[in-house]
């Protein structure tokens, strides 16, 4: 289980795959989950899974077992217990705590509609315009609480998509930690959660590239280590728009694993022979395992799925 391609001190090498319960597995995350399985297991690294229900209220009851459940039947076993994000609120809290006593917090009062002005982030999120940075005005409230930012150009190499920059503080401001509503933001529970597992590697769909930046700003400030970033191209449907339930994306409900699991890998590019299908879910695996490239990965942020049903 030991990474021996670095030459110095080996990091056991550690993945993982963390699916929002927000629905029924579509293609997209069975692409995440396999991509993410291979290129540690492939190298004798282990591969964790993590359900992150931070966000409850988007939660859908059922969804986490149906997923898990689907996980199983696709041949998928993840290494120890699965974690819930759910009951690792404390964990979340000491790390903010340790960013309050450092200085690095402040407690904002604006809404939404008090926002609704200012500029749009890459990820299309309201950029801050930091109102509150300086304290707050007489009379208001804090909501919220954000993070204070450091100026600076963030940068990492990822294994898929090459070098990204991005400047956190110009782009999307101070972000939000602790929601209006008193839940930790994904953010800050994602970065705990994978310091805390020794995660060497975060594979996952390129639509979460834009938030690595602010991750690693705050991997930064809590002293934790950066993974390794992969960040796959996200499926599409014939209309170019991502999968989600609002595109009304099929789900991989478990019915012909050895099927999707093919459309999975020639979705990334490993061109798996077309006659390994009718040999089964295993001798898929078996093949998965013996010839998984990441070199082939197609380099693209987003590429349509490939029909299957
Ligand atoms: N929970 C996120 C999702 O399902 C993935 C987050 C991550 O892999 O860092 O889209």
């Amino acid at each position: 289980m030991e990474n021996k391609s670095s030459g110095m001190a080996s990091i056991p090498l550690v993945g993982r795959f963390a699916p929002s319960p927000t629905g029924p597995l579509h293609f997209g995350s069975m692409v995440a989950a396999l991509g993410s399985c291979l290129s540690v297991r492939t190298r004798g690294g282990r591969w964790l899974l993590r359900i992150e229900d931070v966000d409850a209220p988007r939660s859908v009851p059922g969804a986490a077992d149906a997923i898990l459940r689907t996980l199983d039947a696709y041949g998928f076993a993840w290494d120890g217990e699965v974690v819930w994000q759910t009951r690792r609120t404390a964990a979340y809290q000491l790390a903010f705590e340790r960013l309050e006593a450092a200085g690095m917090l402040f407690g904002c009062a604006c809404t939404r509609r008090e926002m609704a002005d200012s500029a749009l982030a890459r990820d299309g999120t309201r950029r801050y315009p930091g109102t509150c940075r300086a304290g707050l005005a007489p009379g208001r409230e804090a909501r919220a609480w954000r993070l204070r930012v450091p100026a600076g150009l963030i940068r990492f190499d990822d294994g898929v998509q090459g070098v990204i920059e991005e400047d956190v503080a110009a782009d999307v401001g101070d972000f939000v930690l602790r929601r209006a509503d008193g839940l930790f933001a994904y953010q800050l529970a994602v970065v705990v959660d994978d310091a805390e597992a020794g995660v060497t590697e975060v594979l996952r769909g390129a639509d979460l590239l834009d938030s690595t930046a602010r991750q690693i700003v705050l991997q930064g400030l809590l002293g934790y280590p950066t993974p390794a970033y992969v960040h796959l191209p996200v499926a599409t449907n014939g209309a170019g728009e991502k999968l989600s339930k609002q595109t009304l994306a099929r789900s991989v409900d478990g019915q012909d694993p050895a099927r999707v699991l093919m459309d999975a890998l020639d979705f990334l590019g490993q061109a798996p022979p077309a006659g390994l299908v009718e040999s089964g879910l295993d001798a898929v695996w078996q093949w998965a395992m013996a010839n998984w490239s990441l070199a082939r990965v197609p380099r693209r942020r987003f590429a349509p799925m490939p029909a299957y049903g």
